[in-house]
């Protein structure tokens, strides 16, 4: 199945810092320097506050307002090589967020309710080709975006943040407001109240169950919900879903938890599923479906916690959204009027395209010589 060479490929992390203090690192190819870049970085605003009433924090974030919305031109794209952000060639690059939502130079806010907003939210520019999506990208550069999650989430669980994600919100519904392949990653100083739910469940079902959650939610997967069979992946509509054609790509074996835990099959099954997904998506109503994924890695101390990927897609058919309206927003009681059952059975019905995996690995990163750097 993998193709595999002798000697893992090789990855290579340019580490650049913007003249604003923004980290960049660009994958594979390196053109240039970022010293001559405007600077216009604004964090000084950002700080969180607690929701007495539900025990929860907000992140305030003013300055994102302002940040660009609507379709950009190829010219104007801040993401192709030559555009504002990235003004040189590359293959992939990871950069911090302009407009972030979470920053370590977060003012160091005190006082009843608030805390520092301290953390990171990073762009993830999956290839310089400005048009597609993870559908079409070539197995080569779904393999490389593998790379980067695997290389950013691990620096960011290293720096101590409470918890790391990296997701992609595609399509104008979900807010995206660039269409440049592209994804983020968020670090945050709390843990988020859905992991916390997410914990608490895994800890309730070790005790009642003696058993773990991530294995109970992988063999809930089969049969009649897996949309597609894979030996490292249970890849199916979960049991209980909030969105009509939300898919779930769980990891079978325990004690993977993290990006850094997968083995080199499990990273390109990862790689492949990924893309073969988002395939069967654009071809289930024949257009780009939006949708939400997000990678939810372990937070510390769950040990009873598969690495998985979620996709959650808004639409409920090909011209109505599901919205989250009073009962879902209010309550947290996500009302599913459509069968997940055959939902999954419609989406492992697409024939997604040929595309061949020979010979792709998922590359191992290593920093460039900075000698060899301009
Ligand atoms: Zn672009
Ligand atoms: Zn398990």
């Amino acid at each position: 199945m993998t193709g595999r060479l002798g000697a893992p490929t090789m990855l290579e992390r340019h580490d650049l810092v913007h003249p604003d203090g923004r980290t960049f690192h660009l994958y594979g190819r390196c053109g240039g320097s970022l010293d001559r870049q405007p600077g216009q970085r604004d964090d000084s605003a950002l700080h969180s506050r607690l929701d007495l009433a539900t025990d929860t924090w907000i992140a305030v974030s003013p300055a994102r307002n302002t940040r660009p919305a609507g379709e950009q031109h190829t010219t104007e794209c801040p993401l192709c090589p030559g555009g504002l952000e990235l003004p040189f060639p590359y293959d992939a690059a990871v950069f911090d967020n302009r407009f972030p939502a979470f920053s370590p130079v977060a003012p160091a806010t005190t006082g009843a309710g608030l805390m520092p907003s301290q953390g990171k939210c990073e762009v993830v520019v999956y290839t310089s080709n400005h048009e597609g999506s993870m559908a079409t990208l070539t197995p080569l550069e779904v393999a490389r975006v593998v790379a980067l999650w695997r290389d950013r989430t691990a620096a960011l669980w290293a720096d101590g943040h409470a918890y790391v994600m990296a997701f992609e919100n595609r399509g104008p519904e979900i807010g995206a407001t660039l269409s440049h392949p592209h994804g983020q990653i968020y670090a945050v100083p709390f843990l988020p109240p859905f992991v916390l739910d997410k914990v608490a469940a895994a800890h309730r079902h070790r005790e009642v169950d003696g058993t773990c959650v991530g294995c109970a939610l992988v063999a809930q997967a089969e049969p009649q919900r897996t949309v597609v069979p894979d030996e490292h992946w249970a890849v199916a509509v979960p049991f209980a879903p909030r969105w009509p054609f939300e898919i779930h790509v769980r990891v079978r074996r325990h004690g993977c938890r993290r990006l850094a835990d997968l083995t080199d099959d499990e990273a390109l099954g990862l790689a492949r599923i990924v893309r073969e997904v988002v395939n069967r998506y654009d071809r289930l109503f024949d257009f780009e479906l939006p949708y939400m994924m997000v990678v939810q890695e372990a937070p510390d101390g769950c040990d009873d916690w598969h690495l998985h990927v979620e996709f959650l897609p808004v639409h409920r058919s090909a011209d109505r959204l599901k919205v989250r309206a009073s009962v879902e927003t209010a309550l947290g009681v996500f009302i599913n009027d459509t069968l997940p059952e055959r939902n999954a059975e419609r989406l492992a019905r697409v024939v997604p395209p040929e595309v061949s995996w020979q010979e792709i690995t998922v590359p191992a990163v290593r920093a460039a010589d900075p000698k060899g750097e301009e």
